[in-house]
């Protein structure tokens, strides 16, 4: 059996032309080296899985090559050096765990003595933006100036986290997230090499999960590829994947707020933006309004019909059946198509659904309309408060004038209904008429 090697590494651009989606800047740098016109510190911005790193290795390829072509020639001594994971002269660094002044002042350190062999010694600093200030500054002396055989590139996901120093020296190159389309292309492609066939809707259904990155949508296929018959893919393999994945993200946002663990909930909330991009606030809603709906059927023992939700997430929902009443799922309904109208009237759809969040995790743990009615009743009751006193009175009866029309119970106390009970205690408790 062979080994197993992931889609994403096994297809790793090993060229400029093999980059999906950046031509513009793979363009940029072909012609620099070229026309040796490329800077000493280069910097390459973008979301993850659109090709950073890759590309940054590339270019540290051609600029060591011993040929001076736009792409590396892949014989010469230094690319089969590549190859085989041996460069000594292409340091990489990984800033999210070297963030340090120390760890940069090896870097500068090193930078000092030039390449063993070749033109160029190279440091790649993957994630820079997570250096320290002090670390910073540290690389700053050196960017100011560079020895002439040193060449510095930077990959980052958050380009406003570099100081506008840092910024003002490098070459900078943002990186594009990459179209659904190509991504439908490149996957289909890359079906073709692995003999397996693909259903072109399924294909567009990962290139759009794949939310504009490459990597991510490798990664689906290769969990597709498993998921699938005989070397096939279909439409409902890759639905039963995806749709598996982000439905438990969202569960457990509807677990956070049913348990009313407000902070929890808003960082769920915010771990699915960003790890989905293209997830809108409406998109979040209706998913939570579909749980409800499908835990209401279940919670009344009605039959759950034609639901479009998956089997898998069904049961999933019905473990949370036992956490929550009837009468707190509808008030979840209502506050979830508040904040579904707010969403139209706001230009920070984040903000709205981060403030909805809050309000609604929150409300779990108010008390419940029917124990606010319990306790009312039972102080009335207790009290024995007349409730037919005229509304205009001294204001401490909890009576309206509706409750003159009410039939008068046998102990004198009119017998207020329930709905009546429910207005008084919103009004008498504003935070109640959140649930
Ligand atoms: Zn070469």
């Amino acid at each position: 059996m062979s080994h197993y090697v992931p889609l994403a590494t096994k297809y790793r651009p090993q060229k400029f032309s093999q980059v999906v989606g950046q031509d513009i800047s793979v363009r940029i740098l072909a012609q620099g080296i070229l026309k040796n016109r490329l800077g000493s510190a280069m910097l390459f911005a973008g979301t993850r899985g659109v090709g950073k790193t890759t590309i940054a290795r590339i270019l540290a390829k051609a600029l060591r090559c011993a040929q001076r072509n736009p792409e590396p020639c892949g014989k010469c001594d230094s690319c089969l050096g590549f190859l085989l994971g041996n460069q000594i002269d292409v340091i990489e660094i990984d800033a999210a765990s070297h963030t340090g002044v120390d760890d940069v002042r090896e870097i500068i350190e090193s930078c000092r003595y030039g390449p063993t062999t070749g033109q160029f010694k190279i440091f790649l600093i993957d994630e820079v933006h997570m250096l320290s200030k002090s670390a910073f500054n540290a690389l700053l002396k050196t960017l100011e100036e560079p020895p002439e055989h040193a060449k510095f590139l930077m990959a980052t996901t958050e380009i406003h986290k570099i100081p506008e120093t840092i910024l003002s020296r490098v070459l900078r190159f943002d990186l594009k997230r990459v179209g659904q389309d190509l991504i439908a292309q490149y996957l289909s492609s890359i079906c073709n090499q692995e003999n397996i066939s693909v259903d072109a809707d399924a294909v567009s259904f990962m290139a759009k999960a794949a939310d504009g990155s490459i990597r991510d949508g490798l990664s689906i296929l290769d969990q597709a590829i498993n998921l699938g018959d005989e070397n096939r893919i279909n439409l409902q393999d890759v639905k039963d994947l995806l749709g598996f994945s982000e439905d438990a993200d969202l569960i457990e946002l509807l677990q956070c707020i049913l348990s009313s663990n407000v902070k929890a909930a808003v960082s769920k909330y915010r771990e699915i933006i960003k790890g989905n991009n293209n997830i809108s606030g409406e998109a979040i809603i209706n998913a939570l309004l579909d749980y409800i709906h499908v835990l209401s059927l279940g919670k009344t023992g009605v039959d759950h019909g034609d639901n479009i939700l998956d089997e898998s997430v069904i049961h999933r929902l019905s473990k949370l059946e036992s956490q929550v009443s009837l009468p707190a799922l509808s008030h979840l309904w209502q506050m979830l198509l508040k904040a579904l109208e707010e969403l139209n009237f706001c230009d920070h759809p984040g903000i709205v659904l981060e403030m909805a969040i809050i309000r609604i995790a929150h409300a779990s743990r108010l008390p419940s309309m029917e124990a606010i009615i319990g306790d009312m009743q039972k102080k009335c009751n207790a009290e024995d408060v007349p409730r037919n006193v005229d509304a205009s009175g001294d204001g401490g009866a909890v009576s309206l004038e509706s409750s003159a029309k009410q039939p008068e119970s046998a102990n004198g106390n009119s017998g207020l209904g329930s709905g009546e009970l429910v207005t008084e205690v919103i009004d008498l408790f504003p935070g109640a008429s959140l649930l």
